[in-house]
């Protein structure tokens, strides 16, 4: 699929836009002045492959810690503020890779200028967020709810304030918890501008549901060329968030990371436990870098044809299970060590 042409940027060393791969974001849930819980969950971030990490700085002695907590870990941190410039203006001198900012809520010009001169003076990018929850009164009033329409006019209007201060250094999210106003108001902002989009479904839900509302909408828009960087926000683990946007960009054939699973739905054949095995390879894999099949399937009758282009799979059998690769069975193995013979063979295509 062509990908709409966006301006680069560069949040620390992450390119964002111009062609670059979709890069993964996340956000952390630690308390940001709590310096080793924020740490650590950056590094668990890391590890699953996040390419930025976004933390709330919600006061000065946050922005104090965040000078520490950039020091200790590989990947941008973005500092998220609302209302008040002095605590992104601080958030700048502590390392911020970028700042993210809804300009509406920040009180005034003059404030919102003292932001754009620091991050300008540091060269980070803004982030332009604006959600439907955070919109601005008039622009409420004109549509009556946060519309795409309404979304738009508030991004514009807030990307135009700080072009006006001379500076291009932007990406834009334009969020709504609704997934058709999300798709609509990026459609309709792509068309708009030339800077590089941060796309999401706000306040998805929890692991389950915000994941298939986020890989619809989400979905739909990289299928349309939309869309540099993502989050997919959910009510769990941030890391889940980077495994959701990993999976999403891996089935659009986007970027790939780690190895694929697949496994079979189960039917009255079924010789395996399947839905148990596929989870715990599943868990057992997560962390994985290499890039291979791994297929768990029900019965040794349609399992490893259907499941030929694997390269290992485990199927079930009445007496047994077997182990295949790319649809030739290669080993038999007791049904009680099934599972433990079955990752040891999964692990030998882990070469990173
Ligand atoms: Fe049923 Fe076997 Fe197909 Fe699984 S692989 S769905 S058990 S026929």
């Amino acid at each position: 699929m062509k990908r709409k042409k966006t301006k680069k940027i560069f949040v620390g060393s992450v390119a964002v836009g111009g062609g670059a791969p979709v890069s993964v974001q996340s956000m952390t849930n630690t308390d940001t002045r709590d310096v080793k819980a924020t740490v650590s969950q950056i590094k668990r971030l890391e590890k699953a492959g996040c390419d930025i990490a976004r933390v709330a700085v919600p006061d000065d002695e946050a922005s104090e810690t965040l000078r520490e907590i950039v020091k200790k870990v590989n990947i941008p941190v973005v500092a998220d503020i609302h209302f008040d410039y002095r605590l992104a203006v601080k958030s700048i001198d502590s390392g911020a890779a970028c700042i993210r900012i809804n300009p509406g809520n920040i009180g005034n010009i003059k404030r919102l200028e003292k932001i754009i001169y620091k991050a300008a003076e540091a060269d980070i990018p803004i982030r332009v967020g604006v959600n439907s929850g955070s919109l601005e009164k008039d622009i409420l009033k004109k549509y009556g709810h946060p519309t795409a329409e309404a979304l738009v006019e508030s991004a514009l209007r807030n990307i135009d304030l700080i072009e006006k201060m001379n500076f291009k250094n932007i990406k834009v999210s334009i969020k709504s918890s609704d997934v058709i106003t999300s798709i609509e108001a990026y459609r309709n902002l792509s068309k708009k501008v030339r800077y590089p989009l941060h796309i999401g479904i706000t306040e998805a839900g929890t692991a389950f549901s915000g994941t298939v509302k986020a890989s619809v909408g989400l979905g739909i828009l990289l299928n349309e060329g939309i869309g540099d960087t993502m989050r997919v926000s959910l009510s769990a683990d941030p890391v889940k968030e980077v495994f959701a946007g990993f999976k999403i960009l891996k089935s659009l054939g986007l970027r790939s990371r780690g190895p694929e699973l697949i496994s079979c739905p189960t039917c009255a054949r079924q010789q395996a436990d399947v839905i148990q095995i596929a989870q715990r390879i599943e868990k057992k894999i997560s962390g994985f870098k290499s890039q291979f099949k791994v297929a768990v399937m029900g019965c040794e009758v349609n399992g490893p044809g259907e499941a030929k282009e694997a390269d290992i799979g485990l199927a079930g059998s009445k007496k047994y299970g077997v182990i295949f690769k790319k649809g030739k069975i290669v080993k038999k193995v007791s049904k009680k060590d099934m599972f433990e013979a079955f990752f040891e063979e999964v692990k030998k295509l882990e070469t990173n």
